[in-house]
């Protein structure tokens, strides 16, 4: 099968290996050079059911070591201060064995792993360039151009989408008094607040705010950000030191009507752009690779592709929508702070305290999706 994939973010990049090592044909269009597309400070919460398509794929063994296990998430309401800690035994018995609730990635290390293993595989053509490419030559293109691909503005694709009254900000500090083994998040009224460990005692803080308060954070001096730090951690927890400079970008929440346009299949953030809360992202983006590569896989399929494209939207469905909305609905929940919400949200959290079976329920649907 001849296979276009437009963009090659960690979307783009990971569906045409998939795809390549089922036996496609497959050119690869990306506007970006190489170091361009490593140069760029992200960094990702890895969960199993990430590491369980790299590893089909084969190319797990090449990325696990630059990656960062944990083996605690401690789930914080600020507003109640109250903690639920969720650890190894809450994984169902297969992905415990791996030692890791998940694993912290960092962009560039990730992303060059991947772009060395592309350049190993011969029916994948890189192909540098932002023009759309034509049709007529390919089976099936798939649109991995990021939240705002031109390809589906062209195509005329309609998304429900609206920006989050808040920005992201992230930074790497030093912090005292937490473990290295150990990732937060923390649900205040300002939005929600990740910690994650990057090794020692150096953390990556992914921290969304209201707009008007993340720009006095981002224009502040760097003091000014560590005091806000510390009001938010836990008592024990100290932050250091900032290291390097605090980043920030806007917040969208973008879900498409369609997943597909005639032979265009939508992956990754083109299709679905979610907050950071709860580090769906990556995650349900590298299942859309997962089920596009099981389509093009089937006997009756290959023969009948025209109808990859609908199946693929009907595959996608029940996992992008569930996780669409659970995350938004936590970014919701973090920001409620009145006082009628807080009995359901003791409830919740009463709950997930002291039922391990509520725990794993939840830990599940975050590591392996729906
Ligand atoms: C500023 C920012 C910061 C983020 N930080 C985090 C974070 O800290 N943690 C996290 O979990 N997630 C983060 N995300 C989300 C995360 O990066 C994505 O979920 C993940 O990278 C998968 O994205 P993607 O490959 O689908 O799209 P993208 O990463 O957006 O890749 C799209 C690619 O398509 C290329 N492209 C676009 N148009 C064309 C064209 N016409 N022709 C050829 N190529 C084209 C682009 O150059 C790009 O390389 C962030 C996103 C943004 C925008």
């Amino acid at each position: 099968m001849n296979i276009a994939i437009i963009g090659s973010g960690l979307t783009g990049s990971l569906a045409a290996i998939s795809l390549a090592k089922a036996g496609c044909r497959i050119d690869l269009y990306e506007r970006l050079s190489d170091g361009e597309l490593v140069n760029r400070d992200r960094t990702y919460a890895i969960t199993h059911s990430s590491r369980k398509i790299l590893e089909r794929i084969g190319i797990w063994p090449n990325i696990v070591s630059s990656l960062i296990p944990f083996q605690y998430l401690n789930l914080i309401d600020y507003e109640l201060n109250e903690k639920v800690q969720f650890f190894l035994n809450d994984l169902n018995r297969k992905d415990r064995k791996f030692s890791a609730v998940g694993w912290i990635a960092v962009h560039s290390k990730i992303m060059m792993s991947i772009i060395d293993y592309i350049s190993t595989i011969e029916n994948i053509n890189k192909i540098p360039t932002s023009v759309i490419p034509n049709t007529n030559n390919y089976d099936l293109i798939l649109a991995a151009d990021g939240s705002n691909s031109i390809t589906k503005n062209i195509l005329k694709t309609p998304s429900f989408q609206f920006k989050y009254d808040q920005i992201c900000i992230t930074a790497k500090v030093l912090i005292r008094g937490i473990k290295s083994n150990e990732a937060f998040e923390i649900l205040n009224s300002e939005g929600p607040f990740a910690v994650l460990p990057l090794g020692e005692d150096l953390f990556q803080i992914v921290c969304s705010q209201s707009r008007k308060k993340g720009s006095i954070n981002m224009s502040s001096p760097k003091s000014i950000f560590l005091d806000y730090l510390s009001t938010i951690l836990p008592n024990s927890v100290e932050p250091d030191t900032i290291i390097g400079e605090p980043r920030s970008y806007p917040i969208k929440f973008l879900l498409n009507y369609s997943f597909y346009s005639g032979k265009y299949i939508y992956l990754g953030e083109t299709a679905h752009t979610l907050h950071p809360v709860g580090g769906q992202g990556l995650n349900l983006c590298w299942r859309d690779v997962e089920s596009i590569t099981k389509l093009v896989r089937q006997p009756f399929l290959k023969n009948n592709k025209i109808l990859i494209p609908f199946f693929y939207s009907i595959s996608r469905f029940v996992d992008v929508l569930s996780i669409s909305f659970l995350t938004d609905f936590l970014v919701r929940y973090s920001r409620s702070n009145i006082n009628i919400f807080f009995i359901p949200r003791f409830i919740i959290i009463f709950i997930l305290k002291n039922s391990k079976i509520a725990r794993s329920f939840v830990l599940n649907i975050m590591t392996n999706g729906l």
